[in-house]
C-alpha cells in the first residue's frame, strides 16, 4: 500500500473535543483484574467489592486510658469506687465490674462485662485501691462499640474505588493482604523526529533534546500507569513502522510528533497501515493534530494516541484525551479533573472557532485566574508556571478581563 502524508491530509476532518473524547473512551476498556500485594495496591482501582466478614473493632473496647465503670456510678462527681483489677490492650478482663467498682483500663483493651463507661485517667486521682472520680462522666463515654468502624456484612469498598492510604488501612483491618485490582496499564511512550536527540547528548546544529518522552512518560506515571520509554524514532516510514510493531506488547502506545501534514509526518499513514485510525483532527488549540487508532498485531489490539510534537500540545492533549483513557483502562469511575468558575484577570486572545485551553494560575481563595504569560504551543514554561487550564469555548476571539471562565484544576493547590 502506498501511503503519503498528503493522502492523509485529504481525510482531515475536525471533531469537537467532546466528540473525540467520546470516541476515545468508547475505544478503550478496563484491563483484567489481578491480585497484588497490599502496598502495591496504592493508587490502583479495586476490581471487586469488599464486604466486611467481621466487625471492626471486633469487641467493645476503651477509647482512653482510665477506669471502666458503670455509668450510674459516675453520673455525679466526686465518686469513690473500689478498683477491682486492670486490663491492658491485648489482654482480657479477669472479671466483671459491679456497682461501686472500677477497673483500670488502657486504650484498646476489651471492656469488662458490667462496665459501660470509661472515665479518663485525667478525671480521677489515678489511685490503685480506691479511685476518686473528679468529673461527672456521661454513660457510654470513651467506649468504642464492636463494629462501629466496619459492621460485619456491609459493603466497605466497591469495584472502581481508588485505593488511598485509608482504603489500604481498611483492607488491612479486614485481613485482605492481596486485593483484586485492575491491572496497571503499561504505556509505550515514543518520540518521533529527525531533530530530536537523547537528553544526555549536546544537540548539534538543528537538533533539540527530547522533552516529550519525559514529560509524557511522567504524566503516565502521575496517572498511576507504567511508562515504557522506547528508543527515539526517525522520520521515516520504516523506522516508525518497526518502532510501533516493537511497542505492540504494551497496553497503550503514546507517540509525539509527526502527526501533522508536513513532508516528514508519518504517524497517520503508518498507523492507518497497521490498524484503524479513528480520529484525525480536533477543533482545539493547542494540539489540533491528534490521532487515535487501534493498532492490530497478532491477536492484540492496542490503542494508540498520536500526540502533536510541540511540548505544550503534547502535554495538553495527554491531559485532555490520554489521561481519561488511561484512567478508564485502569478501571476508574472518575475520569476528569475537578473544575471551577473563576474571574479572569487578564484579557484572553484565542482563535474564535477553536476551543482554547490556556495555561493559567487559579487562586481558589480569591476566585480568580490569570494567564501564565505567552501561550505559544512551544512555550513549555507556560505550563510549568500553571496550576490549571482555562477552558475557553469556541466563540468570540477575545475574552475580556473581568469575565467569568471555566477552569480545569490540573494540580493540587499545595503543589504551587
Ligand atoms: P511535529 O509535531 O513533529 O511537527 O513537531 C512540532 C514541533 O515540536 C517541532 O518544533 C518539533 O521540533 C517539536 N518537537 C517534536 N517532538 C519533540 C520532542 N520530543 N521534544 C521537544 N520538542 C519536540
Ligand atoms: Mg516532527
Amino acid at each position: 500500500m502506498t501511503v503519503s502524508p498528503s493522502s492523509a491530509k485529504a481525510a482531515d476532518k475536525l471533531l469537537t473535543v467532546d466528540e473525540a473524547l467520546e470516541r476515545i473512551l468508547a475505544g478503550v476498556r478496563p484491563l483484567p483484574a489481578r491480585e497484588v500485594a497490599l502496598l502495591e495496591a496504592l493508587g490502583r482501582t479495586l476490581a471487586a467489592e469488599v464486604v466486611a466478614d467481621r466487625d471492626i473493632p471486633p469487641f467493645r473496647n476503651s477509647a482512653m486510658d482510665g477506669y471502666a465503670v458503670r455509668g450510674e456510678d459516675v453520673a455525679t462527681a466526686p465518686a469513690r469506687l473500689r478498683v477491682v483489677g486492670a486490663v491492658a490492650a491485648g489482654g482480657m478482663p479477669e472479671r466483671a465490674v459491679g456497682r461501686g467498682e472500677a477497673m483500670r483500663i488502657m486504650t484498646g483493651a476489651p471492656m469488662p462485662d458490667g462496665a459501660d463507661t470509661v472515665v479518663r485517667v485525667e478525671d480521677t486521682d489515678n489511685a490503685d485501691d480506691v479511685v476518686t472520680v473528679t468529673a461527672a462522666t456521661p454513660r457510654g463515654l470513651s467506649v468504642r462499640q464492636a463494629g462501629e468502624d466496619l459492621a460485619r456484612g456491609t459493603t466497605i469498598l466497591r469495584a472502581g474505588d481508588v485505593l488511598r492510604p485509608a482504603e489500604i488501612g481498611l483492607l488491612a483491618s479486614l485481613g485482605v493482604s492481596r486485593p483484586r485490582v485492575v491491572a496497571r496499564p503499561r504505556v509505550a511512550v515514543l518520540s518521533t523526529g529527525d531533530e530530536i536527540v537523547e537528553i544526555t547528548e549536546t544537540p548539534g546544529p538543528g537538533k533539540i533534546r527530547d522533552a516529550n518522552r519525559y514529560s509524557v512518560g511522567s504524566a503516565v506515571l502521575a496517572a498511576a500507569c507504567e511508562p515504557w520509554l522506547r528508543p527515539l524514532v526517525r522520520d521515516t516510514p520504516d523506522a516508525l513502522r518497526s518502532a510501533l510493531r516493537d511497542a505492540m506488547s504494551a497496553d497503550a502506545i503514546v507517540t509525539s510528533g509527526g502527526v501533522s501534514v508536513g513532508d516528514h509526518d508519518w504517524v497517520k499513514p503508518i498507523v492507518s497501515e497497521l490498524g484503524t485510525l479513528d480520529v484525525w483532527a480536533i477543533a482545539i488549540r493547542p494540539g489540533r493534530p491528534l490521532a487515535f487508532a487501534q493498532l492490530r498485531g497478532g491477536d492484540r489490539v492496542v490503542p494508540l494516541f498520536g500526540l502533536p510534537g510541540n511540548p505544550v500540545s503534547a502535554l495538553l492533549t495527554f491531559e485532555l484525551f490520554v489521561r481519561p483513557a488511561l484512567l478508564a483502562m485502569s478501571g476508574r469511575r472518575k475520569l476528569h479533573r475537578p473544575r471551577a468558575r473563576a474571574k479572569l484577570l487578564d484579557e484572553l486572545d484565542k482563535p474564535g472557532f477553536l476551543r482554547f485551553f490556556a495555561r493559567a494560575i487559579y487562586d481558589a481563595v480569591a476566585g480568580t485566574v490569570r494567564l501564565t504569560g505567552p501561550q505559544g504551543s512551544g512555550i513549555l514554561r507556560s505550563m510549568s508556571l500553571a496550576n490549571c487550564l482555562i477552558d475557553a469555548p469556541p466563540g468570540p476571539s477575545t475574552i475580556a478581563a473581568g469575565e467569568s471562565v471555566d477552569v480545569i484544576l490540573t494540580d493540587l493547590p499545595e503543589d504551587h
